[in-house]
């Protein structure tokens, strides 16, 4: 049984004030906050198992290097990969991205093929396709949203040139959870692959990439209880040893003479330097505490606070949401303007009520341009959040509104 005064207890941070006022945190979807067992398991690995892995044979690397490929083994168990080896540490969704971009869309795609995203995409999965469209040649197709802020499918319409379909599962900003097992079935009976940024709906809902069908999926560890700094890119196996790698340097090589080097296989392939096992220990406590939670929870409870709250804020006169009006086509993520307050200014005020709220672009500037906007406010709810604190933001709304209004 979900029950968030009890998650609550395991998030320290939570009991901080904010000058003498509890803090509110409305901004998981930049990055959650952190649960005790994530920080103790970090704190163990260093007091008790640190090495370099891969390196040697003493008994601390061999610790760690079980530490880190084990984490691989639950990361593919949790989003139902078929091989722990299509699961490679990156630091973020951004380098996953850039990962594909560089070791497969810049040596495979040319002129005339056709890379398709969508004008929800945040930058993450927008300027590296800018930098492969500008260096080989391939065209970019941007689908356009509907008024009520889902997608525009009729605009998919891949055709023979189409070679990759790069979409987000969940927007940051409108929220949108988008269709992406029928997009992906669309993209490959036209020959395309098929990447998810899974930013936004790997921390937040069940995954699983072979009955969505994707060819990769991005996300990263920060969103989803574990440190900063450590990511995943799936990628089907077939694809990920055709690939060549992206950086290049120490473990993912196999043989170096003066003249040249060959490549480790799948997937270290891909993950050049000594890597990051605070990240993969942390990522793996992680993703226990969710499965503790059952992700089928975690979902509900965030659609049971995005209702509340869409509820709450439609109560206020001057507020305009973006996105899709039904909890249940969208993710914990309500952006919104307030009656001509610019959203730096709320969220200044906000955070005199002790609430940290997002203002801003999102990164998603093409998206702010496409809804006429220069920025918006944003409120995102995780595991942690509560109604009462979704009252104290309508409350402080409100209160922010007679401020300017005076
Ligand atoms: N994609 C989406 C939908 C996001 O919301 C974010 C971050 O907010 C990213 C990609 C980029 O994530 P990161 O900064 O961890 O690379």
């Amino acid at each position: 049984m979900f029950d968030v005064e009890k998650v609550r207890e395991d998030f320290p941070i939570l009991k901080r004030k904010i000058d003498g006022k509890p803090l509110v945190f409305l901004d998981s979807a930049s990055t959650s906050q952190k649960p005790i067992q994530v920080i103790n398991a970090i704190k163990e690995y260093y007091e008790m198992h640190n090495a370099n892995p891969h390196r040697s044979l003493y008994k601390l690397c061999e610790e760690a290097t079980e530490l880190y490929e084990n984490t691989r083994k639950k990361v593919a168990e949790f989003i139902n990969a078929k091989h722990p080896e299509e699961i490679i540490f990156v630091r973020n969704t951004n380098e996953a991205m850039n990962l594909i971009a560089h070791s497969f869309a810049l040596p495979k795609l040319h002129n005339p093929n056709e890379i398709i995203l969508s004008v929800m995409e945040h930058h993450a999965n927008i300027v590296p396709w800018q930098y492969v469209r500008d260096n080989n040649g391939a065209s970019l197709k941007f689908i356009d949203i509907k008024k009520d802020g889902t997608l525009n499918l009729e605009q998919l319409n891949p055709n023979s040139n189409t070679k990759m379909v790069s979409l987000t599962n969940a927007s940051n900003v409108l929220g949108t959870i988008n269709p992406i097992k029928d997009i992906g079935k669309i993209a490959h009976e036209n020959g395309s692959l098929f990447v998810v940024d899974g930013a936004q709906s790997v921390p937040h809902m069940p995954i699983d990439v072979q009955d969505i069908g994707c060819d990769f999926l991005a996300f990263s560890g920060h969103k989803m209880l574990a440190p900063m700094n450590i990511g995943v890119l799936y990628g089907r196996k077939e694809l990920l040893e055709d690939m060549e790698p992206f950086m290049l340097g120490s473990d993912m090589i196999k043989e170096v003479t003066l003249e040249k080097a060959t490549w480790n296989d799948v997937p270290w392939k891909f993950e050049a330097g000594t890597p990051n096992v605070e990240g993969a220990v942390g990522l793996s406590t992680a993703i226990d505490y969710l499965n503790d939670l059952g992700m089928d929870d975690v979902r509900k409870h965030e659609k049971e606070i995005t209702a509340y709250a869409l509820d709450k804020l439609s109560e206020i006169d001057g507020l305009k949401v973006y996105g899709p009006t039904a909890a249940d086509m969208r993710g914990g993520v309500i952006s919104f303007n307030l009656a001509g307050i610019h959203s730096h200014d709320l969220a200044t005020i906000l955070n005199d009520f002790g609430i940290a709220i997002r203002s801003g672009h999102h990164c998603c500037m093409p998206l702010m341009k496409r809804l006429g906007i220069p920025a918006a406010a944003r409120a995102s709810f995780y595991i942690y959040t509560t109604k009462y604190e979704i009252d104290a933001l309508a409350n402080a709304l409100k209160r922010s509104k007679a401020v300017f209004s005076k």
